[in-house]
């Protein structure tokens, strides 16, 4: 099948706003006696065309850590996107509003779950391309998932889509796409170390005094975000394999998958 699911308007019953984001509102909503996050897409920010496309290939990846697309409105103006809800909202907040009170284990178990979907999508040969704390939602019974994945690439708005620009996610990204807009699972392992150290900074912003291009220049001395005091060491032993300069020395989704998972309890 290589149609999106086509989603009827008269099915689609739109409720109260949850919020709004780079690509525009989003609002609670129900479709087939489904709770659902309606993501409204602003006019002329994306390019329809190639979203469309785009959304059929979205719509085959299916798994239990990516936040399901369930289909697409196309029939109204603007595009709607219909996705499974979220009853925690974006890992970001959810950290920051638990702040002392995450036990380790938990924000292991955080860090495993964005670890197997991203896992997955590295195993799709997808690349997620914006991976951050922000953009991972939290389940009604606190599993965390991995949301966006690819959305940046149909933003014309280059403020975004420029590394030398104000909105581009400097912080969550390696040397070789600042340098030449490398993407590639590696960029997104690196992303994923940032948002590993996110989640044991309980959801601080990283590098938080600093401009992008203060962090450029510390990328390139060598110098990494530093050890959160909440880390175990073997948890930030793995954070810094994932900032290695050479996007072969990080590991891939698959290994620290495997290593995430075979963390001795007693070190935690
Ligand atoms: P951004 O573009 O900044 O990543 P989004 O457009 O994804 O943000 O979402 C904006 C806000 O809407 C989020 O912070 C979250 O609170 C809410 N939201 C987005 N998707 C969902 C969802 N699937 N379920 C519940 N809430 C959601």
């Amino acid at each position: 099948q290589d149609q999106w699911e086509e989603i009827k308007p008269e099915e689609l019953t739109l409720g109260q706003e949850l919020g709004s984001g780079q690509f525009g509102v989003v609002v609670e909503g129900k479709w087939r006696e489904k709770k659902v996050a309606v993501k409204m897409m602003k006019e002329g920010f994306i390019s329809e065309e190639d979203f469309k496309d785009e959304a059929k290939v979205t719509m085959k990846l299916f798994h239990c850590k990516l936040v399901q697309l369930y289909g697409v409105c196309t029939q109204r103006s603007p595009i709607c996107l219909v996705f499974e809800f979220m009853h925690n909202g974006c890992l970001s907040d959810y950290l920051k509003t638990r702040r002392g009170r995450l036990s380790p284990n938990v924000m292991l178990g955080m860090c495993l779950d964005v670890c197997e979907g991203m896992a997955y999508l590295e195993s799709s040969n997808f690349i997620h391309r914006d991976l951050a704390a922000r953009n991972c939602l939290v389940s009604k019974n606190n599993e965390v998932k991995v949301s966006d994945f690819g959305m940046t690439r149909f933003v014309f708005d280059d403020q975004y889509t420029s590394s030398q620009c104000s909105k581009f996610p400097v912080k969550w990204s390696p040397p070789e796409v600042l340098r030449y807009s490398k993407f590639s699972s590696k960029s997104d392992v690196w992303s994923f170390g940032v948002v590993m150290w996110e989640v044991y900074n309980e959801g601080r912003f990283p590098y938080e005094n600093r401009t992008n291009a203060e962090v450029m220049d510390s990328l390139n001395a060598g110098q990494r975000l530093l050890m959160p005091r909440l880390a175990p060491k073997s948890v930030h032993l793995l954070m810094e394999e994932c900032w290695e300069e050479k996007p072969e020395d990080r590991p891939t989704f698959a290994v620290l998958l495997h290593e995430l998972a075979s963390l001795p309890v007693e070190l935690l």
